[in-house]
């Protein structure tokens, strides 16, 4: 069982991270948009971290729909939406309890990752953080259905979503504001498939 202590720890660890990379993922937006990721990120995550003491007394369900909604309500922006009904819909799958299976665990990512390409309505190779999030979501359900265990499944999911990551290099955006840079995309890495690896790599160390 994953409990809420790894969860609450993740939450902590995902907040200094994003003060740590703020300026870096800022960077890489200023390449191909308008330089806010990291800022947009941290508006979010301090938002989480000035709450997070009152809802780490409730369950998983009433923690993460806390968090979503921040993330959803606080920040402008595209990144904010996006990982805010992440953790709406990653909430759900955790069934009001304070600690989930493996399998229970594999389905709030799953329902998150839907989420996002639900409402940003982009698909691998335009050059978003569903170029990250798609492929390893795809290997974490390959690694499952294999029988690996926890951490070598999760450690497959974020190598997946690294080289999807990386993969966002060579290519022109079809979504969201590096659209209007046509060719001019080619080179940059996309700031949200970044953001997205930085985040899976946390949920994994604290495996
Ligand atoms: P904004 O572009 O509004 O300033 P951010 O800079 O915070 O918002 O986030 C930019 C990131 O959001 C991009 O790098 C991309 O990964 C992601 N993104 C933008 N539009 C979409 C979309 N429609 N679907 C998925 N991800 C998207
Ligand atoms: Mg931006
Ligand atoms: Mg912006």
């Amino acid at each position: 069982l994953i409990n809420k202590g790894y969860f609450i720890k993740v939450i902590e660890d995902l907040a200094q991270m994003i003060e740590e990379k703020r300026d870096y993922l800022s960077g890489l937006d200023s390449d191909i948009g308008d330089g806010d990721h990291g800022i947009n990120l941290s508006i979010g995550f301090r938002e989480v971290m000035k709450n997070l003491g009152d809802w780490k007394e409730k369950d998983l369900t009433f923690l993460f729909k806390k968090m979503g909604m921040a993330l959803l309500g606080k920040v402008g922006g595209s990144a904010g939406p996006l990982y805010g009904s992440f953790f709406m819909k990653f909430a759900e799958q955790a069934g009001g309890k304070e600690s989930v299976s493996f399998v229970e665990f594999y389905n709030m990512f799953k329902a998150g990752i839907e989420a996002i390409e639900m409402r940003g309505k982009a698909v691998v190779g335009e050059k978003t953080m569903v170029d990250a999030l798609r492929p390893g979501l795809d290997e974490f359900t390959k690694s499952m259905a294999e029988g690996a265990a926890l951490k070598k499944a999760f450690e497959r999911f974020v190598d997946a979503a690294r080289q999807g990551s990386e993969a966002t290099i060579p290519l022109i955006a079809k979504k969201g504001r590096a659209m209007r840079l046509g060719e001019r995309a080619i080179g940059h890495l996309d700031p949200g498939a970044a953001s997205a690896v930085l985040m899976l790599e946390i949920f994994y160390n604290n495996l």
